[in-house]
């Protein structure tokens, strides 16, 4: 579904993915597993584009429904993986990764053992790079390497696990889904210093109307 022109949504992969359609296209996020051929039909039936056109993917995090099919792709696509370094390290399985202690972590980890293995990236992100035309915002709490990417031409926040928009409201993170909420919360604050008028999020709808406006009041009233 094309939700403003040239940023479409693949839905119905578990986490919501985003392509971005320019003379490449770019991917944020990559769904559930079992979701590959989703992205792959969207490209060449619905955009008329070819896998290979498929650059660069870019991960919110490392969370298996946002990262799962992100290496399968770009053995198909050829495409460039890029993600925070911190949870770089956790997709390469350099470090060990952390689960939330709630019930929903422990089924993350059941499913993490089983169907990701380990796998290289091409870009280790950090604050403030660029790429394919998006800003970096770094936001820990729900995972520590977790990302914001800020589209500042065209006013977008593509804000991942770290904030999302349902049901005609602004929901922060969760406990039963982020690794540090205390930190999650603090981390959140940094969108009140941003401008856009479009906020995706990795669930939820998509907020398409005053979407910082929006955001800044939620945060007021949770401070
Ligand atoms: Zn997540």
């Amino acid at each position: 579904m094309e939700i403003i022109s040239n940023v479409h949504l693949v839905d119905n992969t578990t986490s919501h993915c985003y392509l971005l359609v320019d003379k490449e296209l770019t991917l944020i996020d990559t769904g559930f597993p079992c979701y590959i051929n989703k992205i792959l039909r969207y490209i060449t039936n619905e955009l008329d584009r070819k896998p290979s056109e498929l650059k660069t993917i870019i991960l919110t995090h490392s969370d298996i429904d946002h990262s799962g099919n992100a290496r399968r792709l770009k053995k198909i696509t050829g495409a460039s993986i890029a993600i925070h370094e911190t949870d770089a390290e956790v997709i390469t399985r350099r470090t060990a990764r952390m689960f939330p202690t709630s019930r929903i972590g422990f089924l993350l980890k059941f499913f993490n053992k089983r169907m990701t293995p380990p796998f290289e990236v091409d870009y280790r992100l950090r604050e403030g790079d660029v790429l394919s035309g998006l800003t970096v915002i770094h936001i820990p709490g729900h995972t520590p390497g977790s990302i914001a990417l800020h589209d500042i031409t065209r006013k977008i926040l593509f804000t991942g696990d770290t904030l999302s928009y349902r049901d005609g409201y602004v929901k922060g993170p969760s406990k039963r889904y982020s690794m540090d909420i205390q930190q999650a919360f603090q981390s959140i604050q940094k969108y009140s210093t941003l401008d856009f008028t479009i906020m995706l999020a990795g669930h939820g709808d998509p907020l398409l109307v005053d979407a910082s406006l929006k955001v800044k009041q939620y945060l007021k009233q949770k401070h």
